[in-house]
């Protein structure tokens, strides 16, 4: 097999996983990696086998495109056609004239550098969850929506007995219906969007019958397990001393303040709070890939503006798994023809295409309802911690932008530190940007992950000499 062209795939989520069924069936030999231990991506997500869950898909829906997706790699790693490197974490991705080098580190602490070598490169490193602060919301017992979806999947706990579930996005939804549904006494499902935004857009939301259908799903759900929501509201304050003990929520008027005198307090002993997602984009603006605003920009057989590498799936935008399953199909299709010199025929995935159009349509739609309130600064307290690797709080960042001019997320980087820890500010820099009153622009990391000194010194010195192809 080693004649075939080797495609690189970075991410094994649904767009990964798709990307590598359809390039490994069409002649190309695929090197799958990824950090995670298990293939499935956060969509797929399943508990340690370690674990013996007995009936995993119960905390699923699609099942069915799992196991096909599943099966398919392992026929294709069967076969000798494709690899799945697991625990891989990609700091970097190395251009050379019609070659790539994918640097990974391995190992709990991820300080063993491993290289593989490839003809191209697919992205499909999916994305991460935006949460904005409020007071209260470093207290242990509040965690992001995703990361309680993320701990019952793959652990199958929850992280307490009352939970409110808050902040605004359709994920939301599977998050509050999973914790009901694992025993967890849901208090309410706290949504600061509009009702009126989604009458407003009811032709483009009601023309995806399958989604609404999904929709009503949760809806019966949440009434099953009697959650009380409350849309147009928001959590204001987390309380508690050593952990959290109880939220405050208020209601928004039609520009977004709180209404006045409409603060209730709830007790819970879990909050779990998203305020939509952004696109993984580190590795492709490395390679020098355009990005249109925050979403890597491809073109109709999902080419990046770079020759010889291909994005798929929520890294080119947010829309959800199927579209990334159809935006991975075409990605793989396309890599597959080109890397064996043919110009690609796109009837040969018209159904995927179409499929694409109509999720993108449906994203776009979803995506002008689903908001934050549009003053949630303004319930931001000056000794709110902001960034919390670094510890600062929005007192220091707002100094920076009234007394020293501050107006963009770099410059209150460069005068609070606000960004410069651990995460690189892929928790902060949407806050600091509200904060500031500024766009949020892509932040330009040198490298997706965190890198020992002793691994760039071994790279410099011996560019390839642990590599693997
Ligand atoms: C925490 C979380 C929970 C979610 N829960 C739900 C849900 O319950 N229901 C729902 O409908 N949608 C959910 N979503 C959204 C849904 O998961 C996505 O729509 C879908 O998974 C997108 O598929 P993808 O293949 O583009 O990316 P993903 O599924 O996110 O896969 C990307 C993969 O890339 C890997 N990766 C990224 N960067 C690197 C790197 N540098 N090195 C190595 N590997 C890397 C990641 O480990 C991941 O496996 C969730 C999203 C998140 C972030």
């Amino acid at each position: 097999m080693t004649d075939r062209p080797h495609l690189a795939v970075i991410g094994a989520g649904p767009a990964g996983l798709a990307a590598t069924v359809a390039a490994a069936a069409h002649g190309v030999r695929v090197t799958l990696l990824d950090s995670a231990a298990q293939a499935g991506g956060q969509f797929y997500r399943r508990p340690a086998a370690e674990l013996r869950a007995h009936r995993p898909q119960a905390l699923h829906h699609d099942w069915r495109t799992w196991e096909r997706l599943r099966d398919g790699l392992d026929t294709h790693v069967k076969a000798g056609t494709a690899r799945h490197l697991t625990d891989h974490h990609i700091w970097f991705v190395e251009r050379h004239p019609g070659r790539f080098t994918v640097h990974a580190l391995l190992g709990p602490e991820q300080e063993d550098p491993v290289a593989v070598h490839a003809d191209a490169v697919l992205l499909a490193t999916g994305g991460y969850e935006k949460v904005l602060p409020f007071p209260g919301w470093t207290l242990p017992g509040v965690v992001t929506a995703g990361g309680a979806q993320a701990m019952l999947k793959g652990t199958l706990a929850v992280s307490g007995r009352i939970a409110v579930v808050a902040g605004t996005g359709p994920l939301l939804l599977p998050v509050a219906t999973g914790l009901a549904a694992a025993g967890v006494e849901v208090a309410a499902l706290v949504e600061s969007a509009d009702p009126k935004a989604f009458v407003r857009r009811t032709l483009a939301l009601a023309a995806q019958p399958g989604k609404l259908a999904e929709g009503a799903r949760y809806a019966a759900q949440l009434a099953r397990h009697r959650v009380r929501t409350l849309a147009r509201h928001t959590v204001v304050e987390g309380h508690g001393t050593e952990r959290l003990e109880a939220v405050t929520v208020a209601a928004l008027d039609g520009a977004g303040h709180i209404r006045p005198g409409t603060g209730r307090r709830i007790p819970c002993d879990t909050l779990a709070v998203g305020h939509g997602m952004l696109p993984h984009t580190d590795l492709a603006e490395t390679l020098g890939c355009r990005l249109d605003a925050m979403d890597v920009h491809v073109d109709d057989e999902q080419r990046t503006d770079v020759s010889g590498v291909w994005a798929a799936g929520e890294t080119t935008g947010i829309g959800g798994s199927a579209l990334a399953l159809a935006e991975g199909h075409i990605a793989g299709r396309s890599a597959a023809a080109r890397l064996r010199g043919r110009a690609p025929d796109p009837r040969e995935w018209a159904a995927a295409a179409r499929t694409r159009t109509r999720l993108r349509e449906f994203a776009a739609a979803l995506d002008s309802v689903y908001a934050p309130p549009a003053h949630w600064t303004e319930q931001v307290t000056d000794d709110t911690v902001v960034c919390r690797c670094e510890e600062v709080t929005a007192g220091a960042v707002r100094e920076a932008v009234a007394e020293l001019g501050a107006g963009d997320v770099r410059t209150a980087k460069l005068l609070t530190r606000a960004g410069m820890g651990w995460c690189q500010g892929r928790m902060c820099a949407p806050a600091v940007a509200g904060l500031a009153g500024c766009e949020l622009t892509p932040s330009r990391r040198p490298f997706a992950r965190p890198v020992p000194l002793g691994v760039l010194a071994h790279e410099h010195t011996h560019p390839t000499e642990r590599g693997s192809s």
